[in-house]
């Protein structure tokens, strides 16, 4: 464990190259420092050391991390780990309850920007911590029909319902003033903090102090384990795909099992990404279903059964446009438009209800591996833009969706797929 020196000041973020921003408002006093909480090793180490021994607070109030002025925040996704928030109210809760430091829990309001966002709590003698808000990141997978993604090279969940909620809640908070953002990268995390450092605006400066102290991931481990006696886990949402926060799949499975109701509902997640998009697996090339089998963790497939067999489902029409990206061989953004076609009931009666639909039109009803019945109306090209059309049995927890100039898209190239060849063309 690292001896607790003496830590320099935060480590300013370099300017953005070509990027003019506004001067902040002027303000009285130094700058807050609000230290982001997301319930883990890294961000719970901080505030261990910083709300720590007698002996050392001073130290770290001469750094700004002021217990009367700090403010420490939370963004909940809703789809925490148990054991990480069992371990965060019973450790780090009481440090805050004991040095008065204002804790801010906050989620997103609902699944539209103009929902805004919620405070579920605001307290400098906090007594729990909130499993969910009004709208969760589950809900948002399950109702679209996905899993965790990347766009960009960002985790589009991460900043959605952390990121912007964070911003969100200092927006209205701070007013517009300048503010040190405490971030818990540790030393393994170089990474991150590049990509951290991209979202710098006039008034936040970012700050990674253990990086600076030298902490990288088993330095956090110990001093939780010596400090509080646990073994801190990893903080992450249960349908995590990324293995930057999940860590190893071993010990990812192994807290499958440890949750296999969890696990179930992760399961289930993946099972409707999968009818909507057949490569839609949470792992890219391999889908979580397989390992929970290789796993043998029965007693979480076990529950997925009972979820699938307890739920009721639907038909759905799923259409699919492929853009190309600068060449027709290369693959771009994908547009995709869900409609029920009815809500029948058991999985029996949806099946019985996609094959009178193909009787009507002549279509065959197919199988997949992971035992999705669909219709195919067309597969997709080689080449893009290309389409795709299917009508799939799938739970129904999908709500209908599609950008408003899909039908005019899907229209065009209908229209120019039957245009005949023209000599030369
Ligand atoms: S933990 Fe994973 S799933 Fe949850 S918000 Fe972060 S990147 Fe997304």
């Amino acid at each position: 464990m690292k001896a607790l020196h003496a830590p320099a000041a935060g480590v300013p973020a370099p300017a953005l190259p070509g990027l003019e921003l506004p001067a902040a408002p002027r303000r009285d006093g130094p700058p807050p420092v609000v230290i982001s909480w997301g319930l883990g090793r890294d961000s719970s180490t901080i505030l261990a050391l910083a709300l720590g021994d007698p002996r050392t607070l001073p130290m770290y109030q001469s750094l700004g991390y002021d217990p009367a002025t700090m403010i420490v925040i939370h963004a909940v996704t809703g789809d925490e780990w148990d054991d990480t928030l069992r371990d965060a109210e019973h450790h780090i809760l009481p440090l805050l309850r004991e040095h008065g430091v204002r804790l801010v829990q906050v989620a997103r309001g609902g699944p539209f920007e103009a929902d805004g966002i919620e405070i579920l709590d605001d307290s400098r003698s906090p007594t729990r911590l909130h499993k969910a808000g009004p709208w969760r990141l589950s809900d948002e997978l399950r109702t679209s029909g996905t899993v965790p993604m990347l766009a960009h090279g960002r985790r589009t969940c991460s900043v959605k319902f952390k990121g912007s909620v964070i911003d969100r809640f200092i927006a209205a908070d701070l007013q517009g003033c300048s503010y040190r953002h405490v971030l818990g990268f540790n030393a393994d995390e170089g990474e991150r903090v590049l990509r951290d450092q991209t979202y710098t605006s006039a008034t936040r400066a970012p700050e990674y102090p253990l990086i600076t102290w030298g902490y990288d991931t088993a330095d956090c481990v110990a001093l939780l384990r010596e400090r509080f006696g646990v073994t801190w886990k990893k903080s992450y949402c249960v349908q995590c795909p990324f293995p930057g926060n999940i860590g190893g799949l071993p010990g990812h499975l192994e807290r499958l099992r440890a949750f296999p109701e969890r696990a179930a509902e992760v399961l289930m997640l993946e099972h409707v990404a999968l009818s909507l998009n057949p490569n839609s697996r949470l792992f890219g090339s391999t889908t979580l279903r397989s390992h929970v089998v290789a796993d043998r963790n029965t007693e979480a497939l076990t529950a997925f059964r009972h979820a699938q067999a307890a739920g009721s489902w639907s038909v759905y029409q799923v259409r699919r446009i492929l853009w190309p990206r600068g060449d027709e061989h290369l693959k771009g953004p994908a547009w995709r438009s869900v409609r029920t076609l009815g809500v029948a009931g058991s999985h029996a009666e949806a099946t019985q209800e996609l094959r009178r639909r193909a009787g009507e039109r002549g279509g065959v009803i197919e199988v997949d591996e992971h035992r999705i019945a669909r219709v195919w109306e067309r597969h997709r090209g080689e080449t893009y833009p290309t389409r795709e059309a299917f009508d799939v049995v799938a739970p129904a927890v999908v709500l209908d969706k599609a950008r408003p100039e899909f039908a005019t898209a899907w229209g065009e190239l209908e229209y120019r797929a039957k245009q005949p060849l023209l000599p030369g063309s």
